[in-house]
């Protein structure tokens, strides 16, 4: 295994976000045809972009118990990381990391597990907002009408899905 500048071994974590910082070019590529208007190709190819690079964050291996790479990079964002988005972001994750087994179908398979990842994160966004009715918090729906939005929704949705076919083809062999 390759080791870093500071001498430590770099983790599978790492080489799974330089599989995704790679594959962002080709996001934007792809975000370019999401939309059949041709004004709008360029901010859906930046936002697919964006949904790809995302996928450094909201990995296939959150399934994995403990603090992964992902949980780390949130805790280690400089001020706001270690007291706040840190122990949030590992706080909604930590159970995801109870339900599925660690690269199990669910959790790795390409497609399905980026879907099943943001019906999860829809499902705690939905919770607190019942829960915790004085956070205000929006309903979502109501943010995604037009079909403007919801080509800008799904060209994210997309980038995040290349990002973890990406990291699902590491697992199995096919990048390295
Ligand atoms: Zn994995």
């Amino acid at each position: 295994m390759a080791v870093n500048s500071r001498g430590r071994e770099r983790s599978d974590g790492y080489y799974h976000a330089q599989i995704t910082y790679g594959l962002m070019p080709f996001a934007f590529v792809l975000g370019m045809y999401m939309t059949p208007h041709a004004e709008q190709a360029g901010t859906t190819a930046l936002l697919c972009m964006f949904g790809c690079w995302l996928g450094v964050f909201i990995s296939p291996d959150l399934d994995l118990p403990g603090l992964t790479f992902s949980e780390w990079k949130v805790i280690r964002i400089p001020f706001i990381g270690r007291y706040f988005l840190g122990p949030i972001f590992v706080m909604i994750w930590f159970p995801y990391s109870m339900l599925f087994r660690h690269r199990s179908f669910w959790s790795h398979g390409p497609g399905i597990s980026t879907i099943i990842r943001i019906l999860y994160m829809l499902s705690i966004y939905y919770a607190i907002r019942a829960v915790v009715p004085a956070l205000n918090l929006p309903e979502l729906s109501g943010m995604i009408e037009s079909d403007t939005q919801k080509i800008s929704c799904m060209s994210i949705i997309a980038g995040l899905m290349l990002s973890d076919i990406g990291h699902w083809m590491r697992d199995i062999g096919i990048l390295s």
